[in-house]
């Protein structure tokens, strides 16, 4: 299950083209949002952005797939620390020093800095490493053979779901202002699947861009190659921002790669990446859907439906959601009690549990509640419970006797929560 963007504040993480640049952490606003982006806007549910749903690769990872492919990328080294950066530049000449984060809008965020040097470097790497990049710590950078880039174009092979088919999307103005760029500069094609990508298509686009003719044959081949990357990796994404004109030569000076989670099973060849923090890593090894937020108030619920539509109204009435866990569908109350034991230890400000028992029977749900309760000495926050379903009545009682809030409507559960979150403590 995945978090509903209502529940995504700005300033983004989940992006249209990159989650947790505006992810699980916060969407709606990305701080890369290119021209493929606006493809996703139109059709979200499906994700045409390589966002929900992408396994995204690093720069680094995206450029290995596409040098397989035969696209030409500057040189590059990985480099975990300063000492490893300085080592690269030795080797590499000047370079450019890039953090390494699944989000775009790095180098406005002073991620990407230019080193003439192996001391240079060092410093950069230095300055990089560890810093925070719309909430994604950096942890390596990427050393790439510096360019002088004379012209920075835009080209992306994105997936328009809207339009059910792969689409080609260029400019001649790219580079990180991408987002200003007005749509009569950006060129659209639709690519047919029977068809593919002809070379003649990615020609004319070179020429509606107004390349110089002595581009047109390389950036045809690059599209080409793009498109081949596309379909062979079954990505959402290919996308080169910019795709440089240095030296007289096209060169991918930044590349990101999304790829369908639905279609990663068919590609072990492929690196993977995950950008769950990493308690939602621990968490959902137990199988249970987990989602890291902002606010104050810890929710769970039991089933996809019932989740998002507790923190559409936990946020109607002003709460503010800290995490999401879905116990699931048919949940027992053993996987019940070690869900919110989890949930205690994230140190919400009050507990939201939201129960619709079927097969799962509210007052096994409300022994579960209790028993962790009883473990623990008492629960330290306020817990409140919204039970409905099979065996509501006994559950809610056994709750109430206990102390706790227990409710059988939705609205007045998530008030109450509200309320006791903003209450102060004594
Ligand atoms: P992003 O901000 O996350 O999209 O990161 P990019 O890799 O696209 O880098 C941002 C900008 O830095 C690019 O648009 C270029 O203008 C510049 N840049 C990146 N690499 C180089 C390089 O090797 N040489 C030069 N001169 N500029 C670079
Ligand atoms: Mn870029």
């Amino acid at each position: 299950m995945r978090a509903a963007p209502g529940f995504r504040q700005p300033p983004g993480r989940d992006c249209p083209a990159e989650r947790r640049a505006c992810g699980a952490r916060g969407e709606a606003v990305c701080p890369s949002q290119g021209p493929a982006a606006a493809v996703a806007v139109r059709d979200s549910a499906h994700g045409a952005d390589g966002g929900e749903g992408a396994l995204k690769l690093y720069e680094y990872m995206a450029k290995g797939v596409l040098t397989s492919v035969g696209v030409p990328v500057p040189q590059g080294r990985l480099a975990e620390t300063p000492e490893e950066a300085a080592a690269a530049a030795r080797e590499l000449g000047p370079v450019a020093v890039k953090a390494q984060v699944l989000v775009g809008g790095r180098g406005k965020a002073g991620g990407v800095r230019l080193a003439g040097g192996p001391d240079e470097a060092r410093a950069a790497a230095a300055a990089i490493l560890g810093m925070d990049i719309h909430g994604l710590p950096v942890e390596r950078v990427y050393c790439e053979e510096r360019l002088e880039i004379s012209q920075e174009i835009y080209l992306a092979i994105a997936l328009d779901a809207a339009g059910r088919r792969p689409l080609l999307i260029a400019s001649a103005r790219g580079g990180v202002e991408i987002e200003q760029v007005p749509e009569k500069d950006i060129v659209r094609r639709g690519i047919d699947l029977p068809w593919g990508l002809p070379p003649y298509v990615a020609r004319q686009v070179a020429a509606r861009l107004q390349l110089p003719a002595a581009l047109t044959s390389p950036f045809s081949d690059i599209a080409c190659k793009l498109y081949r990357a596309f379909r062979e990796c079954d990505a959402e994404l290919v996308e080169c921002n910019p795709l440089a004109v240095a030296g007289g030569r096209l060169v991918v000076a930044d590349a990101r790669l999304n790829l369908d989670d639905d279609a990663v099973w068919r590609h072990p060849e492929l690196p993977r990446t995950s950008e769950a923090t990493e308690l939602e890593s621990r968490v959902r090894a137990l199988g249970l859907s987990f989602v890291e937020l902002e606010g104050d108030i810890a929710v769970m619920a039991n089933g996809a439906g019932i989740t998002m539509a507790t923190l559409d109204v936990l946020q109607h009435f002003g709460g503010r959601p800290r995490n999401f866990l879905d116990a699931g569908g048919g949940a027992a109350a053993g996987p019940m009690a070690q869900a919110l034991d989890i949930l205690l230890a994230t140190g919400p400000r009050a507990v939201l549990i939201n129960i619709f028992g079927g097969i799962t029977r509210c007052d096994e749900v409300a022994a579960a509640i209790l028993q962790v309760s009883e473990s623990r000495g008492g629960i330290p926050v306020p817990v409140v419970v919204r039970l409905v379903g099979t065996n509501e009545e006994q559950g809610t009682a056994m709750l109430r006797q206990a102390g706790m809030s227990a409710f059988t409507s939705m609205r007045e559960a998530a008030e109450r929560v509200v309320a006791l979150a903003a209450a102060p403590r004594p």
